[in-house]
C-alpha cells in the first residue's frame, strides 16, 4: 500500500483536480491500460472507451477491461469502441499508464486490482466523494455528474474533436448517472446538448440502456416489490424502506433488470433511505443504498466497508439478508 492511500484526506484535497497533468500523462503514454469497475455501469465503461477510443486516433496502444463478471451487460453493446475491450484475463502486467475510470477505491477493480502495482503510472479519473485517491494522480471532481462529465473537461483541455463516436459514450455516462436528466445542475444540459449536436440518436441510447427489459422482468418486480419492507423509526425516525432480490427471483434476468428495482424502491415517500439488497451466486450480497436530502449514504456505504455518493452508495457483505439489514439499520442510526 502507497503512503497516498495511507492518508485521510483534507476536504481541499478532495475537491483539488488535477486536469493538466492528467493531460500530460496521456499524451506521454507508450501503452495504456484502462480498467472499469466491477460489474460495470454506463459512466465507466462509457468513460473508458471514450477514452480508449480517442487514444486509438492518436496511434496509443490501449485495451480496456473490467475485473467481473466475464460479458459486458448487453444494453452497452451497442456502445462505439467495443473492440477495444478484452477479457480481464488477458490484461497485460506490464503497461506504461493504468487509468481507472469511475473507480471510487482500488477493491473496485475487483481481480485486476493487483495491475496497479506493476503500472508505471496511474492515473484514477472519478466523481466519487468517497475516492480514496489511489493512483499516482488523482482527477476527482466530485461536483461533477458523472466520470464522462470529468472525461470532457480533459478531452476540452486536450484538444480532443468529440466526434458522434466518442459522444454517445460520453452520453451514455451522463444520461445514466443523472437518472436521465433528474439530478442535474447548471451546465448538465449544456454538456448534453453539446454531445447531441455531434448527431447522436440521444432516445435510443438512453432507452437501450434505462428503459429496455425482457418481460420476466414484470413477475420479478411483483416478487420482489410485494416483500419490501417500510422501517419508519430508522434513520432517526426519517424511515428506511429495503427490498431483497434472491438468487431464486432472478433466474435468467441480466444486472440490467437486477439495478433497476433501487429506482423504484427509493420513491417511497415515508422513507429518506432506501436499500435493495442483491443476492449474487456465490451467496454473497451487494447492497445498493440511495437517500433524498439529509442523509449521506457514502459515509453509511463507507462504514460498512463501501463508498459512494452522497444519494447513492453501496457496498457488499456475507452474512444473511436480516443480518445485513440490521446492521444498516445500527449505521443509520
Ligand atoms: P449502485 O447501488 O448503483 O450499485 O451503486 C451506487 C453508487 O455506490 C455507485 O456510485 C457505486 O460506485 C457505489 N458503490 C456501489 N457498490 C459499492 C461497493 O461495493 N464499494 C464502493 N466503494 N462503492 C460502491
Ligand atoms: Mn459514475
Amino acid at each position: 500500500m502507497t503512503h497516498t492511500q495511507e492518508t485521510s484526506l483534507s476536504e481541499l484535497d478532495r475537491q483539488e483536480v488535477h486536469l493538466p497533468q492528467a493531460v500530460a500523462v496521456l499524451e506521454n503514454a507508450t501503452s495504456v491500460t484502462i480498467l472499469c469497475h466491477i460489474q460495470p455501469d454506463a459512466d465507466t465503461i462509457g468513460s473508458g472507451l471514450a477514452l480508449a477510443l480517442v487514444l486509438e486516433r492518436k496511434g496509443i496502444p490501449v485495451q480496456v477491461a473490467f475485473g467481473a463478471p466475464d460479458e459486458l451487460p448487453e444494453s452497452m453493446r451497442e456502445l462505439p469502441g467495443t473492440h477495444l475491450l478484452v477479457p480481464a484475463s488477458q490484461v497485460r502486467r506490464n503497461v506504461d499508464l493504468l487509468v481507472t475510470v469511475d473507480c471510487g477505491s482500488a477493491g473496485r477493480l475487483g481481480r485486476l486490482a493487483d495491475r496497479l502495482e506493476t503500472a508505471g503510472e496511474t492515473l484514477v479519473i472519478d466523481h466519487h466523494r468517497s475516492n480514496t485517491r489511489f493512483g499516482h494522480i488523482n482527477l476527482i471532481e466530485e461536483s461533477a455528474e458523472s466520470t464522462t462529465a470529468v472525461v470532457v473537461r480533459m478531452f476540452d483541455l486536450w484538444g480532443v474533436d468529440i466526434d458522434a463516436d466518442v459522444a454517445h459514450c460520453l452520453y451514455a455516462g451522463l444520461v445514466t448517472d443523472t437518472g436521465a436528466f433528474r439530478w442535474v445542475q447548471p451546465g448538465t444540459h449544456a454538456l448534453a446538448e453539446r454531445l447531441l449536436a455531434t448527431g447522436i440518436d440521444g432516445a435510443r441510447i438512453a432507452r437501450r440502456l434505462l428503459d429496455t427489459h425482457p418481460f420476466g422482468w414484470l413477475p420479478m418486480l411483483s416478487e420482489v416489490l410485494a416483500s419490501a419492507k417500510l422501517l419508519p423509526d430508522a434513520a432517526g425516525g426519517r424511515g428506511l424502506v429495503y427490498a431483497v432480490i434472491r438468487q431464486a427471483n432472478v433466474g435468467g434476468l441480466r444486472s440490467e433488470e437486477i439495478e433497476s428495482v433501487i429506482d423504484i424502491v427509493r420513491t417511497t415517500s415515508e422513507a429518506e433511505v432506501a436499500a435493495v439488497l442483491k443476492e449474487a451466486a456465490d451467496g454473497s450480497w451487494a447492497v445498493s443504498l440511495r437517500s433524498k436530502s439529509d442523509v449521506d449514504v457514502s459515509l453509511v456505504a463507507g462504514n460498512l466497508g463501501g463508498g459512494g455518493h452522497r444519494f447513492a452508495a453501496g457496498y457488499t457483505a456475507t452474512a444473511t439478508a436480516a443480518e445485513i439489514v440490521t446492521s444498516l439499520v445500527d449505521s443509520l442510526g
